[in-house]
């Protein structure tokens, strides 16, 4: 069965050495090889300040504090992502006030953004879903408008850019996970990418219990709310060896795709999503929409071929669904939606019986 998400581990050769020295060290919380982990991020991403963190949902957290979201306070966000995004707005006591999607792509739609603007909206939640980019000069205007911060969730999203520049770059918060299934895993893990230097500052304090590492426990007073969300010198070994090869990785994803966008063109029942003009998806996933959702879902597993739906929309969830919203955009999207599998683990020939199974109809 060709999987439709993979867990990537560097070579023993690669990773080993680098893991047992650092196992053996004498020091495994957190040290050099996380600053060298951020710092190696950083460049990766060529803008801001990368603050490590041991998963994507303290991202999320910490991106929420800096953004001021308090309890009752409204965040307007997606329900096509995974339960993270939308369980992190209520770890602060958010509520959450879902947008429509854009039908042509699946991701958030501007317009619906803005008609869900009222005094109580704090922050605005974007997710690149499956890899594919929002449409970032729509809400990068929004946002400016009405003086509203953006956090990017961009789990599925590393290497995908928006006119040439990376996601990271296009809003004050942008968060990554390095879970195993991830484009980048750390095993588990995480980072927040910070335009602001303050706001930086402030998000290291966040994630060691209020405390300041660069002074001793009694010239230490903390002031608020902190929690244990570093990364340590192990995820981070991990991490560095994994940046080292994340150029071949994603590009495997990205010719994947680009196959894809060719090669399912003009398939009867079957039809692609759309990008925005100056977007390049970073293909975590490959996403279709198909008539017949479950009839092809089973021709494909028949051929030994995984497809799904992957995640339930987030409004489902009694717990996430604070405002009973109508999403007739999704209602519809969501019917159809469909991933198959894209990664690196999907060589040329793989993708070619991919491709040539869909043609044969389901
Ligand atoms: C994986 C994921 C997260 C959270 O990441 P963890 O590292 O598992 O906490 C957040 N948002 C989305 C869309 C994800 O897929």
């Amino acid at each position: 069965m060709i999987p439709l998400v993979k867990t990537n581990i560097p070579d023993k050769e690669q990773l080993l050495p680098e893991l047992e020295r650092v196992l053996y060290s004498g020091y495994v919380a957190q040290g050099v090889e996380v600053d060298r982990f951020e710092h190696d991020f950083q460049s990766f991403i060529g803008k801001g300040y990368s603050l490590s963190v041991n998963s994507g949902t303290a991202a999320l957290h910490i991106a929420l504090i800096l953004a001021g979201v308090e309890s009752g306070d409204e965040v307007i966000s997606t329900a096509l992502t995974a339960e993270p995004t939308n369980v992190a707005i209520k770890m602060v006591g958010g509520k959450v006030r879902y947008a429509d999607i854009d039908p042509a792509t699946g991701n958030i739609s501007p317009s619906s953004i803005e008609a869900s603007i009222n005094a109580r909206t704090k922050a605005i939640m974007v997710v690149d879903y499956a890899g594919i980019p929002v449409n970032v000069p729509k809400i990068q205007e929004i946002s400016k408008k009405y003086d509203i911060p953006v956090i990017h969730d961009a789990a599925h999203a590393l290497g995908a850019k928006f006119n040439g520049k990376k996601t990271g770059v296009h809003f004050p918060y942008t968060i990554f996970s390095f879970q195993a299934i991830k484009h980048l895993t750390t095993i588990d893990g995480g980072m927040l990418q910070i335009h602001d230097k303050s706001a930086y500052e402030k998000a290291k304090l966040i994630r060691w219990f209020g405390i300041d590492k660069q002074k001793t426990r009694l010239e230490n007073d903390i002031q608020f709310q902190g929690y244990k969300y570093h990364m340590n010198n192990v995820n981070a070994t991990i991490g560095i060896t994994q940046l080292r090869g994340i150029d071949t990785l994603l590009s495997t994803h990205i010719e994947n795709g680009r196959y894809f966008d060719q090669a399912l063109k003009d398939i009867p029942g079957c039809q692609l999503i759309e990008y925005y003009k100056g977007s390049e998806p970073s293909y975590w996933l490959y996403t279709l929409k198909v008539e017949n959702r479950q009839k092809f879902i089973k021709m494909m597993e028949k051929n030994g071929i995984m497809a799904s739906e992957l995640h339930k929309r987030n409004d489902w969830h009694t717990f996430l669904n604070d405002f009973d919203s109508s999403l007739p955009n999704l209602d519809h999207f969501y019917n159809q939606l469909v991933h198959i599998p894209c990664g690196w683990w999907v060589g040329f020939e793989e993708r070619e019986k991919i491709a040539n199974t869909i043609k044969k109809g389901w």
